[in-house]
């Protein structure tokens, strides 16, 4: 027998025309698409208004299921918490939870591991992972949205967890257009390692969400050697493809630049990053190493002093910038860490791994 259909992984138009088959009339439909993207229940049971012989067809056609949350974290002194979420087969994904007052975020991951391997990167230090189907993305929303009870007015939504969105192209863009039923693109944020072929596919989507680039160096040869995947998309053409994105008016490209101490942090690094983003509409957003065990012992986290001279270089050089100083801000940060405890945690009682990766 083959798997039932998830529906939150249809887009629009596969979405009719599956519910069209055991749904009428027309307004029911509806109604289900209401329970779905306006609710985001996970079972045809809580339809309550839909007749009970239509919600167990639908039921015996179709599936609505979302990760399970496995744990979640204690809340951080700004109120974020982790969360692990199990798939049905097994693999295990994080998201995160970031109150912002009147905004919240949330942080989702695109993928159960990730190829891309920059050596600073947890989830890349565990290495590939599947492609998340769009009812595990649009199911992270949903099942932390009820979690957290947050109204939907404040949802704003970051691909910034475990995995490469732009490596998992379609599912995401199927993702996108679910999330756009209740958030604005401009609520929504893509972050990627600069993928090229991606970003000129997402530069040619007529909805956008906003994008956000992982820079991380201030020159290829150092950008190559904490991301190998500059030796396949140099820098100097990522930057190319960022001053060809279209932007709508009063929106920015989102430079993200890792601050690893004594190999980016200095002030001349600063002036280098100013240049290299000259004439982009860019802010940058410098992210504070996080250590972790598993990454490599010359990684550290940069002092206080030295995150304040370099933002204070790039101010002065006329650059727009933010930090993530909160230690709760830094569990955004590194996404994939608490999965790569529980990885090691397993490796030390198994003497093996458990397979967590696919
Ligand atoms: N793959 C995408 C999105 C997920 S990574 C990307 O690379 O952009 C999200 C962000 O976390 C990236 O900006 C990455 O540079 C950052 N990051 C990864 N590991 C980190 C660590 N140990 N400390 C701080 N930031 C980290
Ligand atoms: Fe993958 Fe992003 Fe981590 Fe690099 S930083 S390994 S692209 S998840």
């Amino acid at each position: 027998m083959t798997e039932p259909v998830n529906l939150y992984d249809l887009a629009a138009p596969q979405l009719e025309a599956a519910l069209a088959e055991v749904v009428s009339p027309v307004f029911r439909i509806r109604q289900v698409e209401e329970w779905m993207y306006a609710r985001g229940v996970d079972s045809f049971d809580a339809m309550s208004n839909i007749p009970k012989e239509t919600r167990a067809k639908l039921a015996a056609h179709f599936t609505l299921a979302f990760p399970e949350v496995l744990t979640r974290t204690e809340p951080a002194p700004d109120g974020s918490r982790k969360y692990l979420l199990r798939l049905a087969d097994g693999n295990r994904i994080e998201s995160v939870y970031m109150p912002m007052g009147e905004r919240t975020s949330i942080c989702l991951s695109s993928q159960a591991g990730c190829a891309v391997g920059c050596t600073f990167c947890v989830t890349g230090f565990f290495g590939a992972g599947r492609n998340l189907t769009p009812a595990e993305m649009v199911g992270q929303f949903y099942a932390i949205q009820h979690e957290e009870q947050i109204p939907m007015e404040q949802m704003n939504v970051v691909f910034m967890g475990m995995g490469e969105p732009l490596l998992n192209f379609e599912h995401v863009v199927t993702t996108l257009d679910a999330l756009y039923r209740n958030l604005a693109p401009r609520r929504i944020t893509l972050s990627t390692s600069g993928i090229i072929p991606g970003i000129e596919a997402l530069a040619r989507l007529e909805r956008r969400p906003n994008l956000a680039i992982s820079i991380n160096a201030p020159d290829r040869k150092r950008r190559e050697q904490i991301m190998p995947i500059t030796a396949k998309y140099p820098l100097e053409r990522l930057m190319a493809a960022l001053r060809r994105f279209p932007l709508e008016r009063g929106r920015d490209v989102t430079i993200e630049y890792v601050l690893l101490a004594g190999f980016n942090d200095a002030p001349q690094d600063a002036v280098a990053l100013a240049r290299l983003i000259d004439g982009l509409h860019a802010k940058v957003n410098a992210i504070p190493f996080n250590e972790d065990a598993n990454l490599p012992g010359w990684m550290k986290r940069p002092g206080d002093a030295a995150i304040d001279r370099f933002v204070d270089t790039l101010v002065r050089n006329g650059v727009r910038v933010t930090v993530r100083r909160s230690k709760g801000r830094d569990i955004a940060a590194a996404c994939g860490q608490l999965r790569g405890k529980e990885i090691a945690k397993s490796r030390a009682t198994n003497g093996r791994e458990v397979d967590a990766r696919r």
